[in-house]
């Protein structure tokens, strides 16, 4: 265990990121390879307590090689659990194409009250480029080579991506208004999560509003697979919201309503979205 234990120049400790509580209790069958993962005694917001520097993020913790390595490391242990699960996978493709469209795509048309979107952490840009033409998209995405790929995407419509984080990219944009704004898989990367959602709620239009999806802490699998649980990713993952801590990070940061229909935070799913507007 301690001969992985993070060297102590690219980790910051920090206190919780929803209530900023200096206050919690560790959860040693959640933590791994010197990641300390801790429950807040105040508001019970899981998180890990000692998170790379917010500045490696764009560098050395960029996700998208990561992603893959993390996949291989992954895989090599469990070929029997990803037996099924690859198959699962390719059902879940056939429904998808069967209905046409990613669930961000359908939730922006229905719940977006305008056209502006943007997305946080948008990669090459393959999911909001999948919006009808009618819609304007942004980004910002920390990768340079995936932030220009989505740039000449959006670019085409209107839109821009910008390379950044996600702090630093919404002071970019601080101009334009947003009607939407998709975070999805992004904010339990963001050791700073109520900075960002707060300088996102600066730049939403007066109706405007925020599509979240979160791996989902409290669900089952979480609980009887602990730290092998896919949702836990150390250290990228420095947030392990619950509804109620979503919840309450969103209520916190000035968004009046929360819309988080049951069939979203569904137990049996690995996964949380969630709606909130300004
Ligand atoms: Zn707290």
């Amino acid at each position: 265990m301690t001969e992985n234990v993070p060297p102590v120049e690219t980790v910051s400790r920090r206190n919780c990121p929803v209530c900023h509580s200096g206050a919690y209790t560790s959860l040693p069958a959640y933590s791994k390879d010197g990641w300390h993962i801790v429950q807040c005694l105040t508001c019970k917001m899981v998180y890990l307590e000692n998170p790379p520097a917010q500045n490696l993020l764009k560098t050395d913790f960029a996700w998208e090689g990561r992603k893959d390595e993390e996949r291989r490391r992954r895989r090599a242990g469990r070929s029997f659990y990803y037996f099924f699960s690859d198959r699962l996978k390719r059902l879940r493709g056939m429904l998808r194409r069967f209905n046409k469209q990613p669930k961000e795509i359908r939730y922006i048309v229905k719940y977006s009250p305008g056209r502006n979107v943007l997305d946080v952490g948008c990669g090459d840009g393959n999911i909001i480029s999948q919006l009808p033409d009618t819609y304007v998209t942004y980004g910002i995405e920390p990768s340079p080579q995936m932030a220009e790929v989505a740039n000449d995407t959006f670019s085409r419509h209107g839109g821009l991506c910008i390379h950044d984080v996600a702090v630093g990219g919404f002071a970019q944009i601080n101009k334009t208004r947003f009607d939407f704004i998709l975070m999805r898989s992004f904010l339990e990367h963001d050791s700073e999560a109520m900075v960002t959602l707060q300088a996102a709620h600066s730049v939403l239009s007066e109706q405007g509003g925020v599509l979240i999806k979160v791996p989902n802490f409290a669900c089952w699998n979480a609980l009887l697979r602990k730290k092998n649980w896919p949702g836990m990713r150390y250290p990228d993952h420095v947030n392990y919201f619950t509804p109620s801590t979503l919840k309450a990070i969103l209520s916190r940061t000035g968004f009046s309503r929360v819309y988080m229909p049951l069939s979203w935070r569904l137990p049996s799913s690995d996964n949380l979205w969630v709606v909130a507007y300004r």
